[in-house]
């Protein structure tokens, strides 16, 4: 097969920017291993009110679980309170949502489909059909990458630090209207976090786990036990999910005629760890880019690069920098509270040096 443009990964990166080049008319297949696209989630599913520049959601009611108020900063002795306006998800809608509108506008979709070898040379990409277990040849003019934060795709940086999370769906006793994260010593190089969902919430814990040494089962058994004995949630477990998220900020995002975008590129905030408006933001751009360059006949990609760097390079590396610098420190309770306003970018004291 030939494609002017192939798209790896239907998540959120690959559907944008798969919708950004059809409605430009580039023919694009999107290709994902996945059977069905969002399934299974791998996410908290908190995505803040700006999403709406990209997606409007309130035309797809049904990829929002609720709504919410309030970011809180759990510290142990302390709660801040932020405004934090935005929406819990429904991952799996908002996924499929996303590649249905980039199918209707062109795109072709290829499920149960993992792309096995990438041969930049003759511009040719491998795909073994799940299925059927038969393999094909793809053939394209421009390449992108989206196919999440880690992929044996050798494009993708290896070398990379991550986030290791586990999370589980849980019944919730108290309203909420905020979504919570808990700085906990136990919970090293991360943090836990309670976000709603219903008469539900997606309750986990991500760790950098190579650095910590912490068994992630240990620590999420035992923030959930913490949560338990306060009373936020129950033991009805209604769903268990895990995943990795990448933290050391912007990779190489593009050489030759092939780009990266969302978690291939590095673009989860390492500190937060939300890449969800990002991705958007990223596929989006990469699929506009290479939309002009086709028609133009011109390769854009270096534009690309210098956009994403523009916007996300120096927040990407203050926050890698306050990382580094100030996770080592907050061993304890004192260390957290010491530390935090530096840490979380809801304070103010975050965009002062350290
Ligand atoms: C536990 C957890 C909680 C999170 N919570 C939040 C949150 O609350 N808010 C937030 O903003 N972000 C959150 N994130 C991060 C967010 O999920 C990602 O930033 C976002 O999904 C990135 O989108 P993407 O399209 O780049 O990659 P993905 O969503 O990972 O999509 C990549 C797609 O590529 C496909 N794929 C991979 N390899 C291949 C291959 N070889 N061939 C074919 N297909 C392939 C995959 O099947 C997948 O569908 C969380 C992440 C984790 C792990």
């Amino acid at each position: 097969m030939k494609t002017e443009v192939a798209v790896i990964g239907a998540g959120p990166a690959g559907s944008s920017a798969a919708l950004a080049l059809s409605k430009k008319g580039i023919p694009n297949v999107l290709i994902d291993k996945k059977n069905t696209v969002g399934i299974p989630v791998q996410c908290a599913e908190f995505v803040g009110l700006n999403i709406n520049t990209y997606v409007n959601l309130s035309s797809i009611p049904s990829a929002i679980s609720r709504s919410i108020r309030f970011t809180d900063i759990d510290v142990g002795d302390n709660i801040y309170r932020f405004d934090g306006k935005g929406y819990m998800l429904n991952r799996d809608v908002f996924d499929r949502y996303m590649a249905d509108s980039a199918v209707r506008a062109g795109t072709s979709l290829l499920t149960a489909s993992r792309v096995f070898n990438i041969d930049g040379r003759k511009n040719r990409i491998d795909v073994l059909d799940l299925k059927e277990n038969k393999p094909s040849k793809i053939y394209y003019d421009y390449l992108i990458v989206a196919a999440g934060p880690k992929s044996t795709l050798s494009v993708i940086p290896k070398n990379r630090s991550y986030i290791f999370a586990a999370q589980v769906k849980v019944n919730l006793l108290k309203g909420l209207d905020s979504v919570i994260c808990f700085f906990r010593p136990y919970i090293p190089y991360g943090y836990g976090w309670i976000f709603p969902k219903g008469r539900f919430a997606n309750v986990g814990i991500g760790i950098e786990k190579p650095i910590s040494g912490m068994p992630l089962s240990f620590a999420l058994d035992k923030f959930l036990e913490e949560m338990r004995t306060a009373e936020f949630i129950g033991t009805e477990i209604a769903g268990k999910t895990s995943g990795i998220v990448p933290v050391s900020g912007l990779n190489d995002i593009n050489t030759g005629n092939i780009v990266l975008c969302g978690d291939a590129a590095g673009l989860t905030h390492p500190i937060t760890g939300a890449g969800i408006l990002n991705a958007v933001m990223s596929g989006e751009l990469a699929g506009n880019y290479i939309a002009e360059s086709v028609k133009t006949s011109k390769n854009l990609l270096n534009d690309y690069r210098e956009e994403i760097e523009s916007v996300f390079k120096k927040p990407m590396r203050i926050a890698f920098e306050k990382r580094s610098v100030l996770y080592p420190s907050m061993t304890d309770i004192k260390g957290i509270n010491d530390k935090i306003k530096y840490l979380w970018p809801s304070f103010n004291e975050y965009y002062r040096k350290t």
